[in-house]
């Protein structure tokens, strides 16, 4: 066996490896359209939020390529799922490609109306894990604490579509006193994740306050934040955000990106505000077809957040919402993107790919297969490079006599 990965192995070629430099380049999101805007303007989340392109219209006016199953999308996304995009983002769509991954992620389609009999509303089983409105208690140490039901843009693809941007009536009014009453009287919550919708489209004063309020129960070791707003609307990772944030550590945040593209100038400089200010940062990415589904996309994509000292976490296997059926890639092209990951690139690049299970059993890790065979005596291993390997099996603490040994030998540098 050569030690020269095959020219098949993609990833390795030079034309990937040029892809990938491409890909990992940073760029500024840019003006676009609203040049005339001023820099305080521009820059201040407030005025991204107020200018947000939320009808069919509007879209049709910023970009005539609009094809008429986006504007028949748009029409029919305020029964379903909101259609709102911040100018800043919007800019990073590439007009002249209809498979833009930064549209097909925000723009919605008229496939959305399609719905599959194993797709559903609530495909987590959420609600039935929510001994209070807007609490999800499904593990035994940690809670999911939503938090608002509004986001700076809202992605098609979204799991909690039947409650964020109240599109579909669901009402979501969570009521703090009860979600935190519910916290205090449960010693063994050590662990809250404060999401929604967005927690940091909340004023800074009001995210405090929340925060203030969890840290003030003892048994709450851990708070962590999952939010998209860095991506969507970098603008509002202001110095004084983070100031207070830091006030409450140990404090994490789940940043949700899915392509390098979205990874600019502007997103690399609010990051390193967050890391700065002493917090630890994760990244959460949903498997997407025609977004991230090839493995060049995926490692640039990997690797780029770790040059914004972003840590991958989680690698979804998109859920089985309602009408999502146009934007799920399959959980193989998944377990492929992980082989090519895993030895060939930084292990911090590599994330856990897990499915959450259908109708509410959690996250469960996917991954391919290393461990060939087990018995009480000895396991069977692959490496990356498919080489098998064999480890004697410790026998209830009686150690072994037999030394490991390569089933075939590596080749030796
Ligand atoms: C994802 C999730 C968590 C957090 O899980 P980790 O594996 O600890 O990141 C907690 N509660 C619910 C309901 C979740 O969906
Ligand atoms: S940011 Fe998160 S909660 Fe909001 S629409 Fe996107 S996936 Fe849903």
């Amino acid at each position: 066996m050569q030690n020269e990965p095959s020219a098949a192995t993609p990833g390795t070629s030079e034309a990937d490896r040029a892809r990938l430099v491409e890909l990992k380049a940073f760029q500024s999101a840019g003006r676009g359209f609203w040049s005339n805007v001023s820099d305080a303007d521009w820059s201040d989340w407030r005025w991204q939020l107020k200018h947000r392109i939320t009808t069919p219209e509007q879209l049709g006016r910023l970009m005539p390529t609009l094809t008429p199953g986006e504007f028949g999308g748009a029409k029919l996304a305020n029964h379903k799922l909101a259609l709102a995009i911040t100018p800043y983002f919007f800019n990073l769509i590439d007009p002249a490609d209809e498979n833009c991954p930064i549209r097909r992620q925000v723009i919605p389609r008229v496939e959305e109306t399609h719905t599959a009999p194993w797709e559903m509303s609530d495909p987590c089983g959420e609600d039935s894990h929510s001994p209070v409105p807007g609490l999800v208690h499904r593990y035994p140490d940690r809670v999911l604490f939503l938090v608002t039901d509004r986001c700076a843009a809202y992605c098609r693809y979204c799991t909690r579509s039947r409650l964020v941007s109240n599109a579909t009536g669901y009402d979501f009014h969570p009521e703090f006193d009860k979600q935190i009453a519910y916290i205090a009287a449960h010693p063994e919550i050590r662990d809250v994740l404060l999401s929604g919708g967005d927690p940091l489209l909340f004023s800074d004063d009001k995210l405090e306050h929340l925060l203030a309020r969890l840290r003030a129960i003892p048994h709450v070791e851990f708070v962590r934040i999952g939010t998209r707003i860095p991506i969507f609307l970098p603008q509002r990772l202001t110095v004084e955000l983070c100031a207070m944030l830091r006030k409450y550590h140990p404090l994490f945040l789940s940043v949700h990106s899915n392509h390098p593209r979205e990874l600019t100038t502007e997103v690399r400089a609010a990051l390193e505000r967050l890391a700065d200010a002493g917090i630890p940062l994760g990244n959460q990415s949903v498997l997407l077809r025609h977004v991230n589904d090839d493995p060049v996309i995926a490692k640039a994509h990997l690797q780029k957040l770790l040059l914004c000292r972003v840590r991958p976490y989680y690698l979804y296997q998109c859920d089985l919402i309602a009408g999502s059926a146009h934007l799920r890639a399959s959980v193989r092209e998944g377990l492929e993107i992980m082989e090519q990951l895993r030895g060939h690139t930084t292990g911090y690049a590599v994330p856990t790919f897990v499915i959450d299970a259908p109708g509410g059993g959690g996250k469960v890790p996917v991954s391919p297969d290393y461990l060939i065979n087990r018995s009480s005596d000895r396991v069977l291993i692959r490496n990356y490079e498919g080489k098998l390997f064999e480890y004697p099996e410790a026998g209830d603490g009686t150690p072994l006599f037999e030394a490991p040994r390569a089933i075939e030998e590596p080749e030796l540098a």
